[in-house]
C-alpha cells in the first residue's frame, strides 16, 4: 500500500476511517521486538490489555504470540508483564538469528 503524501492527507491529521491502521505495517519500523517466554507467562492478558496496537495474538484465552506486522516495539507489554515473560530484543539481531 503505497502511503499518502502530506497534501493527501486530512487537515489536522484527523481519522475519517476508524480502523485503518490494520492498513499500516508499523512493525517495519520496530527497533526492538517483544518475545515471550512461554514456561513464565500465566496467561493473566496483562499485556493484551495494555498493548496500545492489539498486536498481541490470542487463542482460546491463552496467550499465543505477537503480530509483528503491526507491533511497533513499544514495550509496554515487556513494561507491564507481572512474570516478566517477555523480554525485548533487537530487532535486527531477531532478524540475523531467524535467518540463520
Ligand atoms: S502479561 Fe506476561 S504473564 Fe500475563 S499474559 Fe502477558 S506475557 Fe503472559
Ligand atoms: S511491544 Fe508494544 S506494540 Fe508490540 S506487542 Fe508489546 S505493547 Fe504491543
Amino acid at each position: 500500500m503505497a502511503l499518502k503524501g502530506w497534501k493527501e492527507l486530512e487537515l489536522g491529521g484527523v481519522i475519517l476511517e476508524p480502523g485503518n491502521t490494520i492498513e499500516y505495517q508499523s512493525g517495519k519500523w520496530r527497533v526492538f521486538r517483544p518475545v515471550l517466554d512461554m514456561e513464565k507467562c500465566i496467561h493473566c492478558m496483562i499485556c493484551w490489555i495494555y498493548c496500545p496496537d492489539s498486536s498481541i495474538e490470542v487463542k482460546d484465552s491463552k496467550i499465543e504470540g505477537f503480530d509483528y506486522e503491526h507491533c511497533k516495539g513499544c514495550g509496554i507489554c515487556a513494561r507491564e508483564c507481572p512474570k516478566e515473560a517477555i523480554i525485548m530484543v533487537k530487532e535486527a539481531k531477531a532478524i540475523k538469528e531467524e535467518a540463520k
